[in-house]
């Protein structure tokens, strides 16, 4: 996989590229990401955000409390309302959470971690060499362990 790639929203108002490679491209089954994805899993291609430009346009954020003190920054494009990436936790997050769906080039995107798959659909076939966890893990590789509030979605 080369580096840049591009992607954006729905209509184009909001574009972005990424300059390196995801720490880790993760499924996520909870029902949370079911309702916001519309869908049966959402995915995540988690980008340090060295690694992560908008290019064109200013997404908008609605902020999801996940806890008494903690909320799950939701960026979208305003006109389409695609969402475009997390941040659990907010500023200090490290990364960007990216939608990976909203790349222009999906081909390369496998997930090989399987976030709460206890809540997954009953159709939905986790391949065998996946790393699965049925809720999801308090300590996450990729992520520092300073915050508890750094927790995917
Ligand atoms: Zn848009
Ligand atoms: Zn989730």
């Amino acid at each position: 996989m080369s580096f840049p790639q591009t992607g954006g929203c729905q209509c184009g108002a909001v574009r972005y590229e990424i300059t390196g490679p995801p720490e880790v491209v993760y499924a996520c089954h909870c029902t949370e990401c079911q309702r916001q994805s519309g869908s049966a899993f959402a995915m995540a291609a988690v980008i340090p955000q060295e690694h992560f430009h908008l290019t064109r346009g200013v997404p908008e954020m609605f902020a999801r409390a996940t806890g008494q003190t903690k909320t799950m920054e939701c960026w979208f494009c305003r006109d389409c309302g695609t969402r475009l990436y997390h941040m659990p936790g907010g500023t200090s997050y490290p990364n960007r959470n990216v939608k990976p769906g909203t790349l222009d080039d999906t081909s390369w995107l496998v997930p090989t971690v399987h976030f709460w798959t206890r809540s997954a659909q009953k159709w939905v076939v986790i391949p065998e060499d996946a790393i699965r966890y049925d809720t999801q893990p308090e300590i996450l590789g990729w992520i520092s362990p300073r915050s508890d509030e750094q927790r995917p979605e």
